[in-house]
């Protein structure tokens, strides 16, 4: 596997809680949409956390995470200063989108927004004609990564609900206030089984009960795939 140079450029500031870390690498970044990397500082590299790639500009020389400020690493990355070294390891994952082209259900709880944007944008690219609805689930809508992103895709068939779990309102086809999404929910929307996908990312525990829910169904398992942002604990 392959460990890349380089240095962070930038940290934007997304919402209250994220941040946008920009990193400019010394080769380009071959990658496909939905994976990770292995990221660690260059002075501490066996102290590493996997990072979802949100995009790669600049020729494949200029990598963008999308990171919740937790703990450790994520607050490190923030506070870093410009030009601080850092390695990159892969890209790696499964969390890859299909080449056939098939409904897509995709589900992203909190910053497990990040890799399925990423394939939301690579569906804009090759102009994806099928169905897609996207749920995504954010304590508040200020809380919601990259909503505005989100609202600007151009994809003709793409429908959002916006679940805001820590929020009181009324509810209406595109936000549904003061729950977590179920399956119920997602079954709705599911209207030929064998020709749908479904992609889920977030933490672990979200997706480990809406994965067990959505077998249960009878979706088989390999129209699902899922990542779960584990941390190193
Ligand atoms: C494939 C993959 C992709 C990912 N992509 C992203 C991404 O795009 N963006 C993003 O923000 N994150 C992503 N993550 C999560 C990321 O790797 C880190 O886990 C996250 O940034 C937290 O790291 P940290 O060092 O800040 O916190 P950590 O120190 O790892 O702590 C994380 C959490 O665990 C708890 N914890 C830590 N140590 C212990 C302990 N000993 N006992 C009990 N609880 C403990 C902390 O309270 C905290 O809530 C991804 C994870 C995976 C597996």
């Amino acid at each position: 596997m392959q460990t890349i140079s380089g240095k962070i450029i930038e940290q934007q500031d997304i919402t209250k809680e994220t941040y946008e870390l920009i990193i400019e690498t010394q080769e380009s970044i071959q990658f496909l949409p939905g994976q990770f990397v292995m990221l660690s500082f260059k002075d501490a590299p066996t102290e590493k956390r996997a990072y979802s790639i949100l995009r790669i500009q600049q020729e494949g020389k200029q990598i963008h995470f999308g990171i919740r400020e937790e703990k450790n690493m994520s607050k490190q990355l923030r506070a870093a200063t410009k030009e601080t070294e850092v390695e990159i390891q892969g890209p790696m994952g499964r969390f890859i989108l299909k080449e056939e082209e098939n409904e897509l259900i995709l589900v992203a709880a909190g910053i497990g927004i990040t890799p399925v944007l990423c394939i939301l944008h690579e569906l804009e690219k090759r102009n994806w004609k099928k169905r897609i609805h996207l749920f995504y689930s954010s304590s508040r809508e200020e809380n919601a990564a990259y909503l505005e992103e989100i609202k600007r895709i151009e994809l003709k068939e793409f429908s959002l609900k916006l679940f805001l779990t820590k929020e009181e309102g009324e509810d209406s086809s595109g936000k549904i206030y003061g729950r977590r999404m179920n399956i119920e929910d997602i079954q709705k929307k599911i209207k030929n089984i064998e020709n749908t996908e479904i992609y889920l990312c977030g933490p672990v525990q979200l997706v480990t009960d809406i994965k067990t829910a959505i077998l249960a169904t009878g979706i088989p398992r390999k129209q699902l795939h899922s990542e779960e942002f584990y941390s190193r604990s």
